[in-house]
């Protein structure tokens, strides 16, 4: 069940600035909350009709008045075959969560495929929140006998200077330049390479990974990046 709208935004104007401005107005509603946000105020009612008659209210007093937009969360589904379309995913997951096919709060954002041989996709889809936790309580999407994993989608910033995820170009304890398409010591934006070499993969395997290499930094399916995602989250 998709929870219903419980709160109204009302824009602030010269008229309306703070939440001691709505004082004036009568009105037989008692709300949860009042917010008072930087370019708006929110009103949290106890359910939605609330939220109508208070919408009612205001629009008589030519205010704007919007409902509240359900809050986004961005989810990644992991290591998809290209056998199975995203279409199929989407029927699937609709089809958990109890919403109606043509329902338009799963919105794909991006299908991306892997670094892997096997022929994979990662899926990036928005969701309300609310949606968003029943998903990630299940773990994974099932497709008949098969499971893919779904998880928040993060972004991780990475130093401009050096590639390194773990922190900024102005704290950037390396001594030499990398950069993020051919791994060399020059600046990104002066390479000329069509030839990708990463080089955290190729500091991993120094370590003993054995990464594929031939990507850029900045690839979402680098094997350093998501190890560094899963080292991040668990
Ligand atoms: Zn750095
Ligand atoms: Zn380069
Ligand atoms: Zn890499």
């Amino acid at each position: 069940m998709v929870k219903q709208n419980t709160s109204i935004v009302i824009k602030k104007t010269k008229e309306i600035n703070s939440t001691k401005d709505l004082q004036n107005f009568e009105t037989s509603i008692r709300p949860i909350a009042i917010y008072n946000r930087p370019k708006h105020i929110e009103i949290k009612c106890k359910n939605s009709e609330d939220v109508n008659i208070l919408k009612r209210t205001f629009q008589d007093k030519n205010l704007v008045v919007e409902d509240k937009k359900p809050q986004q969360q961005r989810l990644i589904i992991l290591n998809i075959s290209e056998k199975i379309p995203k279409e199929k995913i989407l029927s699937i997951i609709k089809e958990d969560l109890n919403l109606k096919q043509d329902d338009d709060l799963i919105q794909v954002i991006q299908t991306r495929k892997t670094l892997s041989k096997l022929n994979l996709y990662n899926l990036i889809i928005d969701t309300p929140r609310s949606l968003a936790i029943q998903l990630l309580s299940r773990k994974f999407v099932f497709v008949g006998l098969a499971k893919f994993r779904i998880d928040k989608f993060r972004t991780i910033r990475r130093c401009q200077y050096c590639q390194d995820f773990s922190h900024q170009s102005e704290n950037c304890p390396s001594k030499k330049i990398y950069c993020a398409r051919c791994a060399r010591n020059h600046k990104t934006e002066d390479c000329k390479t069509t030839k990708y070499f990463c080089i955290n993969c190729i500091e991993s395997n120094r370590d003993g990974a054995q990464f594929p290499i031939e990507h850029a930094t900045y690839d979402q399916n680098c094997p350093s990046y998501q190890n560094y995602i899963y080292y991040q989250n668990n």
